[in-house]
């Protein structure tokens, strides 16, 4: 049996993007997708000094050492502009936001001034430059802004939107096939007959592939019967470039998804010394990469958080980035017996029970660790990763915990 380092390795170094080619895509199509460019500044952000702050632009060089009055010869609201430089004695109201006038090479806060009628007394201790945002001061003209790879957040739109952009070349959107397997398995909305489950594997594995920003085919729930999954699987080697199943790939006498792999498919491995999520496969399938995750629902969702989004960013364009792990201190014991690498479900906090700050953090985990017991997952933030080998963890012994990252 492989290592889930060893056999993440694997799987990501098969791996390409889907596409070469970029896709000019509106921004508002943009978020959580994978720009295939650089993009460039075609110009400064801001593109003029303005102010900081709601006062009074003026000359420094008419200031004192005691207080001065200065004629007020415009107002001027954001998004307006003042043409003629001023004067000496002059001074001209600003708004934040607006443009620094000619001549003038600082702003006073207007809780400092004195105004009377169209003249105001400025107090000494001003310096030039004070309140003034100069031009380019968040992007130079011409910088290079996102480097290709960049998988674009909520900031980011603003700051290209700031840029004047309105599409961005990007990868395409990853096609991304789903179904879940299980004669059991009933889809919500319908009655439970005894020894049915509902189809829950589905739903986590849908939401979760939304959240990526893929576009899900969704293939439904298969009964374990060859024919129909060969068609399915097919279907889903067809038309996606990932494949992901649930169930069927353990050792029990259903377990159809490994067989069919065999036959139609390849299959690179399909065991991983992990827990959860042991019985797991990955291989190829028609066009599509595939990756068959176990039925208990615990183990799928943490197969694919584990294994499966990292080889989809990376399919999808993105740039790879490090796991999010830190160290924190184990709250309670454990007896870790087996020898595969645990994923325990966590809860991290940085501050005690009764709400002081704790000197670094620490974790519990979150109840009984069954791989059918989903509240494990959903009320935890972290993986507690305990290492291969048995285990003793005492209380306040230091672990690697890694942060659960949907998005
Ligand atoms: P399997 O890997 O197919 O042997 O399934 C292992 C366990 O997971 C069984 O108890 C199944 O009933 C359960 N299971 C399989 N598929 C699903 C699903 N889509 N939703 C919820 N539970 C499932
Ligand atoms: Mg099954």
């Amino acid at each position: 049996m492989i290592s889930y380092a060893e056999a993440k390795r694997r799987v990501l170094e098969q791996l390409i993007p889907v596409a070469r080619e970029a896709e000019e895509t509106p921004l508002t199509d943009s978020l959580g997708r994978v720009l295939a460019q650089t993009v460039y500044a075609s110009e400064a952000v801001p593109n003029h000094d303005n102010s900081a702050m709601d006062g009074y632009a003026m000359r420094s060089a008419d200031l004192g050492e005691q207080a001065v009055s200065l004629r007020v010869v415009a107002d001027l609201p954001a998004g307006s502009y003042f043409h003629t430089p001023l004067q000496a004695g002059e001074a001209v109201r600003i708004m934040t936001g607006a443009p620094i006038p000619p001549g003038s090479d600082c702003v006073v806060m207007q809780e400092q001034v004195k105004r009377q009628g169209e003249w105001v007394t400025v107090p000494p201790g001003q310096l030039p430059g004070q309140n003034i945002r100069p031009a380019g001061e968040d992007i130079a003209a011409g910088s290079a802004i996102f480097a290709a790879g960049r998988r674009l957040g909520v900031a980011d739109l603003g700051l290209l939107t700031s840029l004047g952009k309105s599409t961005l070349p990007l990868f395409r959107r990853l096609r991304v096939a789903l179904l879940s397997t299980g004669n059991e398995v009933v889809s919500p909305g319908q009655p439970l007959a005894p020894g049915q489950v509902y189809d829950s594997n589905r739903a986590t594995l849908r939401a979760a592939l939304t959240l990526l920003g893929v576009e899900v085919i969704d293939l439904g729930s298969v009964r374990d019967d060859r024919e129909a999954l060969t068609a399915a699987l097919r279907q889903g080697g067809e038309q996606a470039d990932a494949l992901i199943t649930s169930g069927g790939v353990s050792v029990g006498d259903y377990d159809l998804v490994k067989e069919i792999l065999l036959k139609d498919g390849q299959i690179d491995f399909w065991q991983v010394a992990m827990k959860p999520g042991k019985p797991q496969a990955y291989g190829r399938l028609g066009q599509a990469h595939f990756f068959g995750l176990p039925g208990n629902p615990v183990s799928s969702l943490t197969v694919y958080l584990l294994m499966v989004r990292p080889a989809l960013l990376k399919m999808m364009g993105a740039a790879t980035e490090p796991e999010r792990r830190f160290q924190a201190r184990f709250r309670g014991s454990w007896h870790k017996r087996h020898s595969r690498m645990d994923f325990l479900r966590g809860i991290v906090h940085f501050d005690h029970p009764d709400g002081s700050p704790a000197s670094s953090p620490w974790v519990e985990v979150t109840g009984a660790q069954g791989s059918g017991i989903l509240t494990s997952l959903s009320k935890a933030n972290v993986f507690i990763i305990l290492p291969e080998g048995p285990a003793q963890i005492a209380d306040g012994d230091p672990v690697t915990v890694q942060w659960i990252d949907y998005a």
